[in-house]
């Protein structure tokens, strides 16, 4: 099976609430989808998330990223696909998630070649997967509000977003563990809004709350390792690992330095599942688990991290729940949420039947 054409094409989707983060203010989602042609009947799909902030990549760098791929890859047969994920990996340096787009795209390609659902591939026998809800950073009466509404809903996992003052954060958490009780498990997610001293005073304040926190997500600025150790060292809480861990080589330094408990995982960080899996190997044989996450994605490239995490013994928390926000779904077919479930496609490949309006 060769590679013809690669070609993408914009979306944006309103979502249904504004979403807020200490580092970033979205209405609406802007994902670019890819298509993967090839000499056969089969066509792989994929999905970018431009998420400038984070990766540095716009939809329009996206976009001249995926021309420059495709021309690099085209020809290529997928028979020997460990070369054609390296030339995706060495045709340029950094842009991961117009590389995560091709690469699922492939992946997707691959599965559908056999006749079989990407996470059978990959080795995985589990169909069902639970995520985590995201608690937007807003004021403590609508943050106690949104967590109280989701619980409702049936969820029992809250990801809450905080980093942008210590006192109020505290403040947010405890309001929101007295509205929903100790039933329910609340993770948070400063995306690197603390100083180093803010995030050990966070953590140790809550702990004196008997507020029951499972994990404390990237709390200080990514590139900042050190600052990451010395937070970590201090509390007892697991500290994990977002922004600072786009790919294996960081993963291995944060580890060898103590700076995480644990490595939340994107495919628009790494560059897709090729790179994914080896991150995994890497906090496996070191000993500690790995989330995985998405940047506001749609149902495409969610269904892809959805693949990977159902077939990675080593990735044990979900937080895939962006699809959840999206009003509409630009594709046919992948992951189904039902409340805090999300069940696979018996479907090849991804199990996206196609592209919505094309
Ligand atoms: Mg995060």
């Amino acid at each position: 099976m060769k590679i013809r054409r690669i070609t993408t094409k914009p979306i944006s989707i309103p979502l249904k609430q504004v979403f807020r983060t200490a580092l970033r203010t979205v209405n609406t989602l802007e994902n670019v989808l890819v298509r993967v042609e090839t000499d056969t009947e089969f066509t792989g799909f994929g999905s970018a998330a431009p998420t400038a902030v984070i990766t540095g990549e716009t939809a329009g760098s996206i976009a001249h990223a995926v021309a420059h791929i495709g021309a690099a890859l085209e020809g290529m047969d997928l028979a020997g696909h460990e070369l054609v994920f390296q030339r995706l990996n060495s045709c340029m340096v950094a842009n991961n998630s117009a590389k995560a787009a091709v690469d699922m795209a492939l992946y997707d390609l691959l599965a559908k070649s056999m006749g079989i659902p990407l996470y059978r591939l990959l080795g995985g026998n589990i169909q069902s997967l639970k995520t985590d809800i995201t608690i937007s950073l807003d004021s403590i009466d609508a943050m106690v509000e949104a967590s109280s509404a989701r619980v409702a809903e049936g969820f029992t996992i809250l990801k809450i977003k905080v980093g942008n003052n210590p006192e109020l954060d505290i403040e947010r958490l405890e309001q929101i563990y007295r509205a929903v009780g100790s039933e329910v498990s609340m993770r948070i997610d400063a995306n690197q809004g603390w100083q180093p001293k803010e995030a050990v005073y966070v953590g140790r304040e809550i702990a004196r709350r008997g507020i029951p926190v499972e994990l404390m997500e990237q709390p200080v600025a990514a590139h900042r390792y050190r600052d990451l150790a010395y937070v970590r060292k201090r509390l007892m809480l697991p500290v994990y690992g977002d922004e600072s861990v786009f790919s294996g080589t960081e993963a291995l330094e944060l580890i060898r330095i103590g700076a995480v408990d644990g490595i939340n995982i994107k495919l628009m960080k790494c560059g897709g599942i090729y790179n994914a899996r080896k991150i995994a190997a890497i906090a496996e044989a070191a000993g500690i688990p790995c989330m995985i996450g998405s940047m506001m994605e749609c149902h495409l490239s969610v269904t892809a991290a959805a693949h990977l995490a159902a077939a990675t013994s080593a990735i044990s928390i979900m937080d895939l729940d962006a699809p959840l926000f999206c009003s509409t779904n630009p594709v046919a077919g992948g992951i189904s949420y039902h409340g805090e479930e999300i069940v696979l496609p018996d479907e090849p490949g991804l199990g996206i039947s196609g592209l919505k309006g094309s």
